[in-house]
């Protein structure tokens, strides 16, 4: 069984976890701070906290923002449920513009024409590894006073038009990874925020352990060594010191997963283009994407086979496929939360309907890659 995705663990990475194992700490301990700053040198950023999950380090940077109540932050309907789910938990109201259709990712015309008085936030997500339209995205923010959250779960060793690495916080706010072992690299759960901002990043440090510090400098008081004070309603985030170590040693591979991932994408392009009932993924202009996903469009009414029908054949042969993504406000609870948005990002929406994610990780092997790649071809006959 071949999946659309899946992790390698290293001999070094097992070692890695169970060094912890073995020591004082298993969580609370120095792994947490390592893997911190491996962070930061290889991103460029100032600051990170590594925290529990991507989903947590979203809502921990939204929380941290302190928005009012009533806000609207604008994202991708092109996503995982969770970017708009963080606006949601801090009382902000996600309000979905479209994709481009080359990209995936956020347009940054689209992004204009949502702006209403109310909005605070823009979470673009880099969708696939592919960075979005960052200085576009930007310039858009600075012009109506709007934080920035790059969502790049996707996207840990991508670089933008630059050549600066994603994560470097130079075009936002703040920037979220996530390690869950469907990622690029894994901690087993896990995530992190990237920021360069002082303050953002000391909201963040006291929200991550329940709003409580004992930092001396923070402290209204002095009574004792055992004294500390709850300043502000936190969360508990914190990641493990397993988790921590066994995100640092798969960091030290990251460069070695990206260019085996490229290579499949670009065997992959090279053998599916010529199937005009088909659409290869596209790297924008000067882009360096750490492929997340190998995401083609089927024009599956050419080929006289629904999607479920060409997902079960697939299956058939030993293949694993997946959808990303329904338009979030598709689901049940945006319906009923926000209302029914169905048409309101058409290109998102006829982009859903012929998506189909192939299997792409590092230990794909060429043997495997191969079968894939004639299965797909079989499709037509
Ligand atoms: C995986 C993912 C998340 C959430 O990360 P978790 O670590 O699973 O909580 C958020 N956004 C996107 C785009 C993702 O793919």
């Amino acid at each position: 069984m071949i999946p659309y995705g899946k992790q390698d663990i290293s001999a070094a990475d097992i070692a890695a976890v169970n060094a912890v194992l073995s020591s004082d700490f298993l969580t609370q301990g120095p792994k947490v701070a390592e893997f911190e700053q491996a962070l930061c040198a290889y991103t460029g950023a100032r600051y990170c906290l590594v925290v529990a999950s991507g989903t947590a380090a979203l809502h921990l940077v939204v929380a941290a923002m302190e928005l009012p109540e009533g806000s609207e932050g604008i994202t991708t309907p092109n996503t995982f449920a969770a970017t708009a789910n963080s606006m949601a938990y801090c009382g902000i109201k996600p309000v979905f513009a479209d994709i481009d259709p080359i990209s995936y990712n956020l347009s940054p015309s689209s992004v204009s024409a949502r702006i209403t008085p109310a909005t605070r936030l823009l979470s673009p997500v880099h969708f696939a590894g592919q960075p979005a339209d960052m200085p576009a995205l930007s310039l858009i923010a600075k012009k109506h006073g709007l934080k920035i959250i790059e969502d790049a779960a996707h996207a840990i060793g991508s670089r933008y038009s630059d050549g600066s690495p994603v994560g470097n916080c130079l075009f936002s706010d703040a920037t979220v990874f996530s390690f869950h072992p469907v990622k690029t690299i894994t901690s087993g759960e896990g995530g992190a925020v990237m920021t360069n901002d002082p303050v953002l990043y000391q909201r963040m440090l006291l929200l991550r352990s329940h709003g409580i510090t004992k930092d001396p400098a923070l402290l209204s008081q002095q009574s004792g060594p055992w004294y500390h004070e709850m300043q502000t309603l936190g969360w508990h985030y914190r990641m493990t010191d397993m988790q921590a170590a066994l995100g640092f040693s798969q960091l030290q591979r990251l460069d070695l997963f990206k260019a085996r991932r490229r290579t499949l994408v670009a065997q992959y392009n090279q053998a599916l283009a010529e199937l005009p009932w088909l659409k290869t993924p596209q790297e924008m202009e000067g882009l360096s994407s750490c492929f997340h996903l190998y995401v083609v469009e089927i024009d599956y009414a050419a080929i006289g086979k629904s999607r479920s029908q060409v997902m079960d054949s697939l299956m058939a042969d030993g293949i694993g496929t997946q959808v990303h993504y329904i338009p979030v406000y598709h689901h049940p609870w945006y319906r009923e939360q926000y209302g029914d948005k169905t048409g309101s990002c058409p290109v998102a929406e006829r982009y859903y309907q012929h998506c189909l994610s192939l299997p792409l990780y590092f230990t794909l092997s060429d043997e495997e890659h191969r079968h894939v790649i004639q299965a797909i071809q079989r499709l037509a006959r």
